[in-house]
């Protein structure tokens, strides 16, 4: 077997307290699942099955590293979400069992050419260009699930230049892990590395140059991600 080009290098994110790092697949994330936040992008926050767009695996972007200004948009936002990650694959999986597919969570920051998405959302297009860009998806270490279960209540919070911005309770999910598992195993057969940012809570904002957004879950620690001058 020969290839024409080189095969990109896999992309992967890191494993807390260990220099093992996790290959990424792909990088599913929720719309709309926390109330709050479904209000304040002019939506309903019915529970209406939950609905899925993706980043590509080499968006991703590690704990303190900085994020240059990206490309064709004046309205760059962050997303604080949390992050399950799939150690077993599967695909219609049940509710029951979906938390046992998953290997650990991590804190991660959905950053989102707002513009962009809006502008898509309006006019009934894809969002890819709003939500798929070069590093839009920062992802802390990974811790496992045998050291910290699997969260489904408590702290989530953003902030931005040390102002919070975002302060919300992992209990607000609208949908739950097992249940975005399993809705999701449904659609898709998941994978072994395949990411979900879970959904951000109310309170998303812009970023500009200069500025340092921290997130941070409880049991799970925080992240920093710099944003850099327009690359
Ligand atoms: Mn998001």
């Amino acid at each position: 077997m020969t290839y024409i080009f080189d095969p990109m290098p896999t992309s992967s994110v890191a494993v807390a307290d260990s220099d093992a790092r996790i290959p990424v697949r792909r990088i599913f994330c929720v719309g709309r699942n926390y109330a709050a936040h479904a209000r304040e992008m002019g939506r309903d926050p019915d529970r209406e099955p939950p609905f899925f767009f993706t980043k590509p695996a080499d968006a991703v972007v590690g704990d303190g590293e900085t994020v240059a200004y990206p490309p064709e948009t004046e309205n760059l936002h962050y997303e604080a979400e949390l992050v399950a990650v799939i150690g077993t694959g599967g695909r219609d999986i049940a509710e029951a069992e979906a938390l046992d597919h998953v290997w650990g969570y991590a804190v991660g920051n959905d950053l989102t050419r707002r513009d962009i998405q809006l502008a898509a959302r309006d006019k009934g297009r894809p969002w890819d260009m709003g939500k798929g860009f070069d590093r839009s998806a920062v992802i802390g270490p990974v811790h496992p699930v045998e050291t910290v279960g699997h969260p489904d209540k408590g702290s989530i919070k953003l902030s931005v230049n040390g102002e919070v911005r975002q302060d919300a309770d992992l209990a607000e999910l609208i949908w739950s892990v097992p249940e975005i598992v399993s809705i999701l195993s449904r659609s898709v057969t998941l994978r072994p590395g395949d990411l979900i940012m879970t959904g951000t809570p109310a309170g998303v904002g812009p970023l500009v140059a200069g500025d340092v957004c921290t997130v941070s879950i409880a049991g799970l620690g925080s992240i920093e991600t710099r944003i850099g001058p327009r690359g």
